[in-house]
Parts: C-alpha cells; sequence; structure tokens
C-alpha cells in the first residue's frame, strides 16, 4: 500500500514538514513531560514553535486535571503560556460530549475525580457520586437496594482511584435501567508506567470493568476516538492536512491521528518503541499500518535546529 514509513524527522525534511504545518496538536505525558518534571528541550521546541507562529493544542487521555490546571503545569514547567481554550483534556471533552447528548436536566453517575466534577459543573451537567451514601446493609446483594437518582441518564468512568465494588454496582444498576442510560469512558489507556519500569492500572481497566458488567460497549472520548480531535476542530479552523499529531503512543495518539488525516510524530520519551513499529510495518495486517506514523524524533528536542532562521 506504501504506507507510512516512520522516517527520522530532521534536516530538510524537518524544514519542510514544520514549514506546511500551522497547527501541533500535543500529547502531554511522555512528550512534554514526565510526571512533574518537563522533558529535556521540550519547552524551548514549544516556546520556538509558538514564535514561528503555529498554532499549539495540548490533547490528554488525562482525566484527572482541569484545562485549567494543564495551563497552570505548563506554566510552572516553562512552556509558552497557553489558553484554557487549548486544552482538550478527556474530563473536559466528556462533559462537553454528555452536554451534547444529554436531553436538558439530565444527571451523569460518574466514577472519577475532583477535575473531572468540575469539568461537569462548568459544562451544567448534573452529577452524583457514590458519595459517602451509607449502604443498606452489610452484603453486596443488599446493595440493590440503595436508592437511585431518577434523572441519571449516564454512567461516565474516568479515572478513579477509589474505584470500588459498591460503585460498580451503583453503575451497573443505572445501566440496567435501560439503553437510554449512556455508558461513556474517558479513555482506555490501560496501563500509565511509571519510572523505572513499573506501572499502575489506567482508566481502561475501570471501563473494561463496567463494560464487562453492563454487557455493553462503552462510547470513548479519548485517543484514539476520532470525537476528541472533533473536540478540537471545533473550537478552531483546523485543516488536517496542515496539522501535525505529536505522541509517544502508537495505539492511541499515532492511531487517532493517523484516522484523522494527520502528519503523524513519534517521540520516543514515552511508551511507545521504534522496535514496535517496525513490527507493526511488517505485517500485512491493515489495522497495524494504521498505528505506524509518518515520522519520528527522539525527543522533540531534536526540533530546535529546524527551528532556527
Ligand atoms: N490517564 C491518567 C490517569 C494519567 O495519569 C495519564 C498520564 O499521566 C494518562 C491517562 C495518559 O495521558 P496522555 O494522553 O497525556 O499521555
Ligand atoms: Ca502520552
Amino acid at each position: 500500500t506504501g504506507g507510512r514509513r516512520c522516517r527520522r524527522l530532521e534536516g530538510e525534511t524537518a524544514r519542510a514538514v514544520l514549514a506546511n504545518a500551522d497547527t501541533l496538536l500535543f500529547d502531554c505525558d511522555g512528550v512534554l513531560w514526565r510526571g512533574e518534571a518537563a522533558l529535556s528541550g521540550a519547552p524551548a521546541a514549544l516556546g520556538r514553535l509558538a514564535a514561528a507562529g503555529k498554532r499549539l493544542c495540548y490533547v490528554t487521555n488525562n482525566s484527572s486535571r482541569t484545562r485549567v490546571a494543564y495551563t497552570e503545569k505548563l506554566r510552572r514547567l516553562g512552556f509558552p503560556p497557553a489558553e484554557p481554550r487549548h486544552v482538550f483534556g478527556s474530563a473536559f471533552c466528556a462533559a462537553r460530549y454528555l452536554r451534547q447528548t444529554l436531553p436538558p436536566g439530565a444527571a451523569a453517575y460518574v466514577l472519577g475525580g475532583p477535575a473531572l466534577a468540575a469539568e461537569l459543573e462548568a459544562a451544567g451537567i448534573p452529577h452524583l457520586g457514590p458519595g459517602p451514601a451509607a449502604l443498606p446493609g452489610p452484603a453486596p446483594a443488599d446493595w440493590a437496594q440503595a436508592p437511585l437518582e431518577p434523572a441519571v441518564r449516564a454512567v461516565l468512568v474516568g479515572f478513579d482511584e477509589h474505584f470500588s465494588y459498591a460503585k460498580l454496582c451503583q453503575a451497573l444498576r443505572y445501566l440496567l435501567r435501560g439503553p437510554d442510560c449512556l455508558l461513556v469512558g474517558t479513555n482506555r489507556d490501560h496501563r500509565l508506567p511509571l519510572e523505572g519500569g513499573s506501572a499502575i492500572p489506567g482508566t481502561g481497566c475501570l471501563v473494561k470493568a463496567v463494560e464487562t458488567a453492563a454487557e455493553r460497549e462503552a462510547f470513548i472520548v479519548g485517543k484514539p476516538s476520532r470525537y476528541i480531535f472533533d473536540c478540537v476542530a471545533s473550537e478552531f479552523d483546523i485543516d488536517p492536512a496542515r496539522t501535525i499529531m505529536v505522541g509517544d503512543r502508537l495505539d492511541t495518539d499515532i492511531l487517532m491521528g493517523n484516522t484523522c488525516g494527520l502528519t503523524t510524530l513519534l517521540t520516543l520519551t514515552g511508551v511507545s518503541t521504534l522496535e514496535e513499529v517496525r513490527g507493526h510495518q511488517e505485517s500485512d495486517c491493515p489495522a497495524r499500518q494504521s498505528l505506524v506514523p509518518d515520522y519520528y524524533v527522539d525527543s522533540i528536542a531534536d526540533l530546535l535546529p529546524a527551528l532556527e532562521d
């Protein structure tokens, strides 16, 4: 099929590819920073891109921060100033989806943290978590007697470090009321890597638990779903042919970029490796070809030489 080649982005090609782009979409963790530390050279590279007049947007599957919190983190780590409207986190985008989809006054039952609650409030979606609500009896079977809120028309699953069997029960009970109770997940990342090869379970594990109980598939807001790109395209005048998606994960960032017709750039500072790319390239499977980026760099700091005048 010809296919994407995953060439190193350097020299004249780098200048030409960047000159052709007016917008760059950045994944955050693994591309701009790891945890609380900016990746070396990343703030300088984004500073140059902003000075060159590029539009910079931030597209992250992490539902545990609000748009505003991301602008503060970017500033704290020395990145060029960003406004909340440039940040597309899966918490904000999930709230937007529910605002578009739910009838007026309908509420969401939420498995998630304070950032998800804050974005729902900003979008005007009534929401409830399990709260400390007294469970009516000691045994799980008694919990099926707990009161249900009649206004709930969606179950939303995001990153929830206090996920529990009791919450899973309540989510199932709302979903059993019928197909007009939506099931929405912020993202399917199943593992969040930590320094030193260790990892913690990601939101995908929680979404899977609810899907398994409810015997239905969630609508996913975050990458690789094109919904998160549609959010960007609805707020800015985006030409996919002049937009670069920069990410560290093949199955989220690169797949979304390829699906949406963007130029895709993999950075090797995060989850995915060049060996994985080569494996996909060698396979005949079309689904695996969609995981191959157009270009790669070791780090986005490698873009600096192409941005000098
Ligand atoms: N979800 C959670 C809860 C996270 O903490 C992270 C990364 O820190 C992610 C998802 C992945 O985020 P991103 O799409 O920015 O790589
Ligand atoms: Ca990432």
